[in-house]
């Protein structure tokens, strides 16, 4: 989302400078923008499939964090910390490897969503939640919000979707995560699952 780069440029990366946080961009050198690269292999992201966030986010982030603690031999070198909320506990799960450690900060200062949102509007920091613009997870709100807002990016969702439909013929289920339905039609008023469901970093 755009929203989410205005918020690394405008807040996040001033308020690393403050604290000398550094602050790192990881990107896929394997297989580049993932939009890209579902096109070009005729693919959606999928609700039930994690290999949008395993190959664009979990591996990656493991590549970056290998440059710098180099190989343990099965010992653990990194304390990974998720921002995962009280609220969506079920995501807090063990790292499947021993070099990086999963931890929680928020669950253990026993934080939720609700905390999270308020504590950002206090400090006057106006964030949206981020996440691909083509996400299966999100619900019909966000698409909305991504139509009216962002109608270029939607209509790139759009293309992925008919790409995706016109080279595997067969397939009833897009970006909607609804048989039968897609974004071409228009966007159900049923709001659907949203994108904290758990999709990414399970
Ligand atoms: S935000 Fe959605 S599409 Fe993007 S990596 Fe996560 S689950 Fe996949």
């Amino acid at each position: 989302m755009p929203e989410t780069y205005h918020a690394i440029d405008e807040l996040v990366t001033p308020f690393c400078e403050e604290l000398s946080i550094p602050f790192i961009i990881c990107q896929s050198t394997l297989r580049g923008r993932i939009q890209d690269w579902h096109l070009k292999n005729n693919a959606i992201p999928m609700i039930g499939f994690k290999s949008c966030t395993g190959n664009w986010k979990i591996r990656v982030i493991r590549r970056i964090m290998r440059e710098y603690v180099g190989n343990g031999r099965g010992k653990p070198l990194v304390r990974v910390q998720l921002g995962i909320t009280t609220d969506e506990s079920r995501r807090a799960n063990a790292s499947d490897v021993k070099w990086a450690v999963n931890s929680f900060p928020l669950i253990e200062a026993g934080i939720s969503r609700e905390d999270c949102e308020d504590r950002l509007v206090k400090a006057g920091w106006s964030v949206r939640k981020s996440g691909c613009t083509f996400c299966p997870y999100q619900g019909s709100e966000s698409w909305n919000y991504l139509k009216t807002n962002h109608p270029e990016l939607f209509e790139e969702a759009v293309n992925l979707e008919e790409n995706y439909r016109a080279n595997r013929p067969g397939r009833r289920q897009g970006l909607l995560n609804k048989p039968g339905r897609w974004l071409i039609d228009g966007i159900p008023e049923k709001k659907g699952s949203e994108c904290d469901s758990g999709g990414c970093f399970l």
